[in-house]
């Protein structure tokens, strides 16, 4: 149930509207945006009549939410949700390019490969302090020493900085540092971690399961927003099918079921989807075609030498072509942009 309150309604209609709410044992909580407010009806166990707030002073009309997402669903919050971080805004009507390398390898690495991406035009830096290896013999990534690094990036060029917080202990950590917390595709569904999110004062960029159904992915979102948290970023990366060609298939088509579904910002992220080089040119302008936000993408200055995710990071030149061309595809599919 949403009630959505009259344009002037006041703070004592609100406060009136919310006891009610309380009183009959669920959670009621405020939406942002729009002119008018909008309290969303939580934790209901069974039906709410909306009898009990089309009475009230101030309110406009109760409307029953029939999608199991609330908070995450067009229902509750029509217009698109936009998310500053620093002098960057993502969400509809911006284009926000999310680059740097798979891992933080040590300070020149970062430095250099952020020089690169942030002479192209990305907005922010990327990089993984703590990765997700399917080996455990595999780099495990440089843990608080990459997070010290991702914070020298940022003063030195400005870039706000993203990366993954892969467990509920490390969280505090990557928050400290991070301006963007990622949750990776096989965290998606790690609840504990998801509530940890939504306690959490960064947005959170929030990549789908390598394989969960968007109804599964809008849910872990979800989750980030039922506890406060309202500024996610869904990140598209591809899912696991049966072909061989890629490491993932890009679903492009989640791009636009996402868009009519969620106010939020879904941007792709065409590296951890191809796996292959060759590939994240064409992805990424497709992706800004569907009407993506925005694309993650990996780019290692030597990346024959990366200590993990070489074969789909892009030379700085090749990300340098990628940002010219999918500014100019924005531009045409979203008419006046703003970089
Ligand atoms: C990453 O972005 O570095 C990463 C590990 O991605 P994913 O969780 O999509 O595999
Ligand atoms: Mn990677």
């Amino acid at each position: 149930m949403l009630v959505v309150m009259e344009k002037n309604a006041t703070a004592e209609q609100i406060d009136r509207v919310v006891t009610v709410i309380q009183k009959r044992g669920c959670t009621a909580r405020p939406i942002p945006g729009g002119d008018r407010v909008s309290i969303g009806v939580l934790n209901n166990q069974g039906p709410v009549d909306a009898a009990l707030f089309i009475g009230l002073p101030g309110v406009k009309e109760a409307v029953p939410i029939t999608k199991p997402y609330k908070l995450v669903s067009r229902e509750t919050k029509a217009e698109d949700t936009r998310i500053q971080v620093g002098e960057t805004t993502i969400g509809n009507g911006h284009l926000t390019i999310v680059a740097g390398p798979c891992a933080i390898e040590s300070e020149d690495q970062a430095l250099i490969i952020a020089g690169h991406v942030k002479k192209a035009g990305a907005h922010l830096f990327r990089g993984g302090a703590f990765k997700p290896r399917t080996s455990p013999y595999s780099f495990q990534g440089m843990g608080e020493a990459g997070l010290k690094i991702m914070a020298r990036v940022r003063s030195e060029t400005g870039l706000p900085v993203v990366t993954e917080a892969m467990d509920f202990q490390n969280f505090d950590l990557v928050e400290h540092y991070a301006d963007v917390v990622q949750i990776g595709t096989r965290n998606m569904q790690n609840f504990s971690l998801l509530k940890r999110a939504g306690e959490s004062v960064r947005p959170i960029l929030l990549k789908r399961g390598m394989a969960a159904t968007i109804e599964e992915w809008l849910m872990a979102a979800e989750y980030i927003m039922a506890q406060g948290n309202h500024q996610v970023i869904l990140c598209e990366r591809g899912v696991r099918t049966f072909a061989h060609h890629s490491r993932n298939t890009l679903d492009l088509s989640a791009v636009p079921v996402v868009s009519k579904e969620s106010h939020l910002p879904i941007i792709v992220d065409p590296s951890h989807a191809a796996g292959r080089r060759d590939q994240v040119l064409p992805l990424s302008r497709a992706s800004i075609a569907a009407n993506a936000h925005g694309l993650m993408v990996e780019v290692h200055h030597q990346p024959d030498m990366a200590l993990s995710d070489g074969a789909q990071s892009l030379y700085p030149e090749q990300f340098a072509l990628l940002c010219r061309q999918v500014k100019a595809i924005f531009q045409v599919c979203v008419g006046q942009a703003t970089f």
